[in-house]
C-alpha cells in the first residue's frame, strides 16, 4: 500500500488530532530512496516533492546528479553511515548530512571547504550493532564539532526495533533542545505519526511512499 505525501500528511493530521495535547510543527517528509530507480522518483518529483533521503554515496553518486540539474531545487539528506574517506565526495552530493557521529569524522568533514549542514545521530538505543554517538558523550561532541565550526543544526536517531518507540523519541527532542538546534529527524515508515506528535521536525519515509525496496 505505497501512499503518497498528502497520505502520509492526512495520517500525520489524524494522528495529530487524536493523541497530541498541543499541536507541534508539521515535519518535512524525507523520501528516503534507496534501492529505487527513476521510475519510482520521479513521479514524486513531478507532484513538486523536492526533499529526499539516500543511505550510500556511491547510489547517490549515480542517481542524482543528473535529477538535480532536471530539478535544481532538490535538496538531498544522507541518512545512511558516512565513511570518513567518502566525505568529501558525500559533501558534493548532499545539502544535509545527517549522520555525523564520531570525532575523526568531524576532523575530516571540517577539512573540507564546502562542509554541509550536519545532524548529529545519536545511538538513542544504546544498541551496540548502531551507529550514533552515544548518549553519554553526546554533549562533549556536540561541544567539540562547534569548535571545528561545523554547522550541527539537528540531530537524528532511529529507536531500537521492537519496543515503543515514544521514550527514544522523546529522548531526541530533548537533547535537540538542550543543543537548541532547530531539527530533529526521527520517525520513519513504521512509527512517523508517533514521531511528529512527539516533535519531529523532520520524517524519514521509505517503503510507505516506495513500496518494498528491490534490494
Ligand atoms: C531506509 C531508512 C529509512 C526509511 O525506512 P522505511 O522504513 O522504509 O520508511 C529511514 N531512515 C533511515 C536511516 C533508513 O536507513
Amino acid at each position: 500500500m505505497p501512499q503518497n505525501i498528502p497520505d502520509i500528511y492526512d495520517a500525520i493530521d489524524q494522528a495529530v488530532e487524536r493523541y497530541c495535547l498541543k499541536t507541534p510543527a508539521k515535519p518535512d517528509i524525507i523520501a528516503v530512496s534507496k534501492y529505487q530507480g527513476q521510475d519510482k522518483i520521479l513521479p514524486l518529483l513531478k507532484q513538486g516533492h523536492r526533499l529526499f533521503g539516500e543511505n550510500y554515496v556511491q547510489e547517490a553518486a549515480h542517481k542524482w546528479p543528473e535529477l538535480k540539474k532536471a530539478y535544481p531545487d532538490i535538496k538531498l539528506h544522507l541518512v545512511g553511515p558516512l565513511q570518513s574517506n567518502k566525505a568529501k565526495e558525500a559533501a558534493m552530493l548532499f545539502d544535509v548530512i545527517e549522520t555525523l557521529d564520531r570525532l575523526s569524522l568531524a576532523q575530516k568533514l571540517s577539512q573540507l571547504p564546502n562542509c554541509p549542514e550536519c545532524y548529529i545521530q545519536i545511538n538513542i538505543g544504546e544498541e551496540e550493532q548502531k551507529s550514533g554517538i552515544i548518549i553519554t558523550e553526546a554533549d562533549a561532541f556536540f561541544d567539540y564539532c562547534k569548535t571545528l565550526n561545523i554547522r550541527v543544526t539537528g540531530v537524528m536517531g532511529i529507536p531500537p526495533e521492537k519496543s515503543d518507540p515514544s521514550p527514544y523519541f522523546m529522548l531526541l527532542s530533548e537533547i535537540a533542545k538542550r543543543w537548541n538546534v532547530p531539527h530533529i529527524s526521527m520517525g520513519m515508515s513504521a512509527d512517523f505519526q508517533l514521531a511528529a506528535c512527539l516533535g519531529a521536525t523532520h520524517v524519514r519515509i521509505g517503503t510507505a511512499l516506495f513500496g518494498k525496496r528491490q534490494a
